[in-house]
């Protein structure tokens, strides 16, 4: 028969009296598993509609792609069906079969092994793209959030331990990572040392936050690499699909800026159109951090600093608390940015400046006469620069009839680095009134040491970035280590700020370290919790 001369499955289909009939079939046809009754061949049962409208058609040809079997065994044919001319007395077609699916399998595999992270096997950028794509139609942006995790420091594990340790890091990541997920997020490696999250948003923005809470959780613990423990930090940015009209794509590039912005600040950044964040700071929070300093709704909180040798609390740090009408905590790395950029700041720092002093004189009071402890009040480079410091510091002490040995001013590197003749002045004019001077942040400006020799500086504060995780990394050993020796040969004595452990305590005393601060001693207290620890700890 002819159709045996045919190297693929084909047919004779023939309608008669509205049944389907087989003509003739040839033995590829029966050798793929396609039947030999018309009845119970699946080219029939399943594609029956399709030839019969074909044969009622005016066509004489007629090709579609046609899949078969279930998931696992899914096999993928074209089918062809051909007849000499339309004619609805004739209702016989021939039926060819092309199995292509070896063909698509390669096809899908190879498309997927372009869309995969062959290291974790997770989505790469390609294919979270792709993922994107698929999840998000036009109208349910809203509920979907794209969140960016980029690894800190991780090209110093390449460069310290290798490659293979590397990538065995990145690996125990993406095992945290996807464990600190929900079953529908889709996590995927954009590359290198960052990761990419799909959210669906079930409870709105707020999730986005839990979850990015939830990544900083998974990835406290140290990691275990050989023989080392390794810390990893992470900078986590968020782009909500609400706040993007674009396509799919700009989600991921918003979310890439805003996970820049985290690196820089130090907690998660949320992407919000240049305009909204306009509208924001100078309708919103700034108006209310006016009234709010107006109104008398801010409050200091204060911190031990503690002698490491002996662990007496030798002073306290004020750090301004704000709790908004709606009863909204907001930490002062919100507003202390906004009141910079308004002119706030003045006004906000001699209220810190006269809270303080009052407290000082309340707690003096209370133990029946003038302590040694001292508070720190921070000075923003921006009050520096605009407001007469010393006078407004003097008059606040002169008011609560505080001793000026009693304050620790605490000025960043930055105020240094713009008007070094005028600060200067300044630092000299509150020595003069007795005040401590110290160095905050110190480490992570660019401090001339010129001027360190120069200043009247007492003490460094050395950043809690380089305290944090100190222990597993030798690098931040080394820049402690430096720290405290410059300060050392400048006769200044040192604080470590963000001691949360009694073994980095230790380790810090060890290395002649005089101070420390961190939730290990206490976190920032209210006024009259911070006086009763000091009477029940400096007994
Ligand atoms: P800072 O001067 O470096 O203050 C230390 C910050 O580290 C505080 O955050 C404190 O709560 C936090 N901290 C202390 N110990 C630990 C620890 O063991 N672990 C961790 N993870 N964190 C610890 P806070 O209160 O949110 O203040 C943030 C920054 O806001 C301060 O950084 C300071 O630069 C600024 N600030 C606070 N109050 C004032 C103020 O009255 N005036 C000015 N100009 N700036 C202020
Ligand atoms: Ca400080
Ligand atoms: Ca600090």
């Amino acid at each position: 028969m002819v159709l045996d001369l045919l190297p693929v499955p084909a047919v004779i289909v023939e309608i008669r009296g509205g049944k389907f009939h087989f003509e003739a079939l040839n033995r590829p046809f029966r050798m793929a598993g396609l039947g030999t009754v018309a009845m119970d061949s699946p080219v029939v049962r399943l594609l029956g509609m399709r030839i019969r409208n074909f044969l009622e058609s005016n066509e004489t040809h007629l090709e579609i792609a046609w899949q078969f079997g279930d998931e696992v065994d899914c096999r993928y044919f074209r089918v062809m069906f051909a007849r000499r001319a339309a004619n609805r007395a004739q209702m016989r077609c021939l039926v060819t079969l092309v199995d292509q699916t070896s063909e698509l399998r390669t096809e899908y595999s190879l498309r997927r092994e372009m869309a995969t992270d062959s290291l974790t096997g997770l989505p790469n950028r390609t294919g979270f793209s792709d993922e994107l794509e698929n999840a998000i139609g036009p109208d349910d942006r809203a509920g979907h959030a794209v969140l960016v995790i980029n690894l800190d420091r991780f090209s110093r594990v390449n460069a310290c331990m290798g490659g293979l340790a590397g990538d065995e890091l990145l690996i125990s990541v993406a095992r945290r990572l996807k464990g600190a997920l929900r079953g529908r997020d889709v996590l995927a490696r954009m590359g290198g040392d960052e990761f990419g999250v799909l959210l669906v948003l079930d409870d709105g923005p707020n999730d986005a936050l839990h979850v990015a809470k939830r990544v900083h959780a998974a990835l406290a613990n140290p990691f275990r690499l050989s023989d080392f423990e390794i810390r990893v930090d992470c900078a986590i940015g968020i782009a909500m699909g609400a706040d993007n009209d674009g396509d799919p794509e700009d989600l991921i590039r918003n979310a890439q800026f805003a996970v820049k912005r985290a690196k820089k600040s130090g907690r998660t950044e949320v992407y919000h159109t240049r305009a909204f964040d306009i509208a924001r700071e100078q309708f919103g929070i700034e108006t209310e951090l006016r009234r709010a300093i107006e109104n008398g709704q801010m409050t200091l909180s204060f911190q031990p600093i503690c002698d490491l040798a002996s662990g007496r609390i030798t002073s306290f740090e004020a750090l301004a608390r704000w709790t908004t009408e709606d009863g909204v905590k907001l930490s002062p790395n919100d507003f202390i940015p906004v009141a910079e950029e308004s002119g706030l700041i003045v006004p906000l720092g001699r209220w810190a400046m006269e809270e303080a002093a009052r407290t000082l004189a309340i707690w003096d009071a209370q133990a029946g006469g003038a302590g040694d402890v001292k508070v720190a009040v921070n000075l923003s480079a921006i009050q520096l620069q605009r407001d007469q410091i010393p006078a407004m510091v003097k008059g606040a002490l002169d008011r609560h009839g505080i001793c000026g040995s009693r304050l620790t001013l605490e000025l960043t590197e930055s105020a240094i680095v713009t008007d070094p003749d005028r600060i200067a002045q300044t630092m000299k004019a509150l020595k003069d009134l007795g005040a401590t001077l110290a160095m905050d942040d110190f480490g992570t400006g660019y401090s001339n040491l010129a001027y360190l020799q120069k200043l009247p500086i007492d003490l460094l504060k050395i950043d809690r970035s380089f305290v944090t995780g100190m222990l597993a990394d030798r690098d931040k050993i080394a820049i402690v280590r430096a720290i405290l020796s410059l300060a050392q040969a400048l006769g200044m004595q040192t604080t470590a700020e963000g001691i949360e452990t009694n073994e980095l305590a230790q380790t810090l005393a060890a290395l002649g370290c005089t101070y420390g601060q961190g939730y290990l001693y206490a976190r920032p207290l209210e006024a009259d919790q911070a006086f009763q620890l000091l009477t029940e700890r400096n007994a």
